[in-house]
């Protein structure tokens, strides 16, 4: 089984493509992802959280300086929020730098009297209602490696060179409370983050540590064409890793215990994830520590629960018991995201920003009942204004959507609205 792939037209064009992207240069580096999963065996061993966010789908035209410096900017705020409340590393890791390939639920789209393949991201197609368009063409996939350079590029400067500085980022998040309707709510704990801050440079502690972060990137392992592609041995260990990203997931759609995606993810070194919807046999999680896991090693798996704000609570406990009965040490995530998709009246795809808040609600309640460790959160944000999930402190109205609904497939929170769910997540996470 080999699902979602994409019905390249020219095999001879899509051999000479993967033929150079083998030999071109890796994204990201064995040590690199050995350290993600050092990370994440934390988030496993309830020592750590997971923040885990960016677009749906990332697209060419969007991987400018500002769209990745905002993406990055938001990431960094809520994770100093979230990491003051808990008392918790966040391991922060953006859905960037490789997201750029989508799986549909159905093959084509229909407008009118016309039909034709549906986007799968531009990494296969374009988004244009035309058959040019929406024709695959594998030379798409090197632009998605050359947009993947470009991404990491500036997050790695971005991140070496200063922007990441605490100081800063908590002044950051200052300035968002001071004109958040929600100040009353949050203010208290943006200046104990500055305030804490102010001790630790007062003390004389490294401040080189406050400088700088650290920062991965994630994305959907969709497109084994180009997964295969930029398999790399490395050298130190004979060990086989995906050098597209640091961290692989594989998505509700393709993650068949026996299908050809589990299978590439169970070929390579990296941290994997897998995302587990509302309809998850319990059985299922043990062939993926089977297949994904065998050594049961904290920091090779994590799973990804995206089961709705109204089913998390009677999904998620029996998966958790059955992995504990199991001896497994994988992180727990929630992606409250894709369980709480919703048409608004204008048809607009959106996701209200309770139902997100009240699915990791759910989520923390389970593992806290049983005391395993909710490990964190994977969520489709940006770091602009978008209007396009409904709801939060500065609230976006259903009216509001078209205003500025730009996603290229779902619908994502907004600088604001991901700052507010941090806030709020503070809340459940505070000690
Ligand atoms: C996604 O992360 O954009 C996605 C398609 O998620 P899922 O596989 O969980 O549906
Ligand atoms: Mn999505």
């Amino acid at each position: 089984m080999n699902a979602q792939q994409p019905d390249w037209p020219d095999p001879d064009l899509l051999r000479a493509v993967t033929g150079r992207l083998g030999a071109a240069p890796p994204l990201v580096f064995a040590e690199e992802c050995d350290r993600l999963r050092e990370r994440l065996a934390g988030v496993a061993r309830g020592e750590a959280l997971l923040l885990q966010g960016g677009d749906c789908a990332e697209t060419f035209a969007g991987v400018t300086a500002d769209a990745v410096r905002g993406k990055l900017r938001t990431l960094l705020q809520m994770a100093v929020v979230l990491s003051h409340a808990s008392g918790l590393p966040v391991v922060k890791v953006g859905r960037m730098a490789g997201q750029f390939a989508k799986p549909r639920s159905s093959p084509v789209e229909r407008r009118g009297a016309l039909t034709l393949p549906s986007y799968r991201g531009d990494a296969v197609n374009g988004q244009e209602f035309t058959e040019a368009a929406r024709r695959p063409d594998p030379r798409r996939l090197e632009r998605m490696y050359e947009a993947s350079v470009a991404t990491l590029n500036l997050l790695r400067a971005h991140v070496g060179g200063g922007f990441a500085d605490l100081r800063q980022v908590a002044e950051w998040n200052e300035e968002f409370v001071a004109g958040s309707p929600s100040a009353g709510r949050y203010a208290r704990r943006a200046r104990e983050v500055s305030r804490a801050l102010a001790f630790v440079r007062a003390s004389g502690a490294d401040q080189r540590t406050l400088r700088t972060a650290e920062f991965f990137v994630s994305h959907e392992g969709l497109l084994l064409d180009y997964e295969r592609a930029l398999t790399r041995t490395d050298e130190r260990t004979g060990r086989l890793y995906a050098t597209s990203g640091h961290l692989l997931w594989v998505g509700e759609r393709t993650r068949q215990p026996d299908g050809a995606h589990i299978d590439f993810l169970s070929g390579v070194h990296n941290p994997v994830a897998v995302k587990l919807g509302p309809g998850t046999e319990p059985d299922t999680v043990l062939r993926y520590l089977d297949r994904l896991d065998p050594a049961r090693t904290p920091g090779r798996l994590t799973f990804v629960v995206r089961a709705g704000a109204e089913r998390v609570r009677d999904v998620l406990p029996v998966l958790v018991e059955k992995a504990l009965a199991e001896g497994a040490r994988v992180g727990w995530v929630c992606d409250p995201m894709h369980g709480n998709t919703v048409t608004a009246p204008s048809g607009h795809k959106t996701r209200a920003f309770e139902a997100i808040l009240d699915e990791v609600r759910g989520f923390v309640e389970v593992h806290r009942a049983l005391g395993s460790h909710p490990g964190g959160v994977h969520v489709e944000l940006t770091g602009e204004d978008v209007t396009e999930c409904t709801g939060g402190g500065s609230p976006v109205r259903a009216e509001d959507l078209p205003l500025r609904y730009t996603t290229a497939c779902d619908p994502r929170l907004n600088h604001g609205q991901s700052l507010d769910l941090a806030f709020r997540l503070a809340e459940l996470y505070a000690r």
